[in-house]
């Protein structure tokens, strides 16, 4: 089937009460880990690309395989979604492509590092909204700013420096009308998010609750989401490599938040770990080996195994069937008509 939007794959998962992984990809094997996985575990997904996996695999290629997967996997509904995008121009050039979905991360100035001012986030994402909307894309938006740093993309620091204030959380969604918010509650991107098991005074989920109670029409997104699995860091030590002991997001607390309006979960770290430690694993076994399938096709299997068990866990299993796609176009006409409005205002959210 052609790629669906992103939102028809949130309003689905909210009805159902589960959570969608999106998951980056770079290259072909990554893609491919994400439909074995998809098809093993029957479901929908999201598939998202950085701009530095835009860059790394240059659009086009990058394009036509995420094409190829629609097509080889008729069964399952897949958006294809701009992670991070920096400017207005980065996520018109993702639709121009024809992604279903773009998230325009107006919390940072173009630099991709600096923090913006509310005002500049408001006016930037309320652009991204009135070109993607009559053009039937999805637009998610982040208010408050994530820690880490991923891709190059990030403003450092804990996550806790610049958290969510709901307040403007909901003025934020009346006056962008964006179909999904990532919100900052202490998560932060990369690997190293918490040097301890993390608990409520790192991750702040009561916030999280606070906002889906005020903006339960908004879908919510978690990113810096990976859990960061001590056996898959184990993998990797043992074959030579040198990680510091570190924690990532509880699937617990994924889970909590699934319960309370998160309905899109970026996953990346963990794919990454899993496929770094199976090829170690093959390199270190058998340094005879120099044909890059002998650990590529291992590294595609070790993703596949993550992200069916993330998609299992989320809550995605099992739903790729349960609806029929709505086209672009249609998608395009009931925001034309106010139908797919989300600003509390309109909802009579508030
Ligand atoms: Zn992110």
């Amino acid at each position: 089937m052609p790629l669906v939007s992103m939102r028809q794959l949130l309003d689905e998962a909210a009805k159902g009460g589960y959570g969608v992984g999106a998951f980056n990809v770079n290259d072909m094997e990554q893609i491919q880990a994400i439909m074995i996985a998809a098809t093993e575990t029957k479901s929908p997904v999201i598939v998202q690309a950085s701009r530095g996996a835009r860059k790394f695999a240059e659009d086009l290629y990058l394009f036509r395989l995420i094409q190829a997967a629609a097509e080889l996997n008729p069964g399952i509904p897949i958006a294809m979604h701009q992670d991070h995008g920096n400017s207005f121009e980065t996520c018109k050039s993702a639709i121009e492509l024809g992604y279903t979905s773009v998230m325009m991360d107006g919390s940072l100035k173009e630099d991709g590092k600096t923090p913006s001012t509310f005002e500049e986030n408001v006016e930037v994402t309320r652009k991204v909204v009135e070109y993607a909307h009559p053009r039937g894309v999805t637009v998610e938006g982040e208010i408050g700013v994530l820690g880490g740093i991923e891709d190059g993309h990030g403003a450092g620091g804990s996550g806790l420096e610049h958290v969510t204030d709901p307040d403007q959380a909901v003025e934020f969604a009346e006056r962008t009308g964006v179909d999904a918010l990532a919100i900052a509650i202490g998560t932060s991107h990369g690997a190293y998010k918490f040097n301890k098991k993390p608990d409520g005074s790192v991750l702040k989920m009561d916030l999280l609750i606070q906002i889906h109670k005020r903006l339960p029409h908004t879908h919510l997104v978690m990113h810096g989401s990976s859990s960061v699995p001590k056996d898959l860091q184990d993998i990797i030590n043992k074959y030579g490599g040198k990680l510091n002991e570190t924690w990532g997001v509880p699937v617990e607390e994924i889970q909590l938040g699934i319960k309370n309006g998160v309905r899109k979960i970026n996953v990346d770290t963990d794919n990454r770990l899993a496929i770094t430690g199976a090829i170690r694993k093959v390199f270190a076994e058998t340094p005879d080996k120099f044909d890059p399938r002998d650990y590529l096709k291992p590294a595609r299997e070790a993703m596949a195994k993550v992200v069916a068990l993330r998609m299992t866990q989320f809550g995605q299993a099992g739903h790729a069937g349960d609806y029929t796609q709505i086209p672009i176009t249609e998608m395009a006409k009931g925001y034309a008509s106010g139908k797919l409005d989300t600003r509390p205002s309109l909802v009579g959210a508030k």
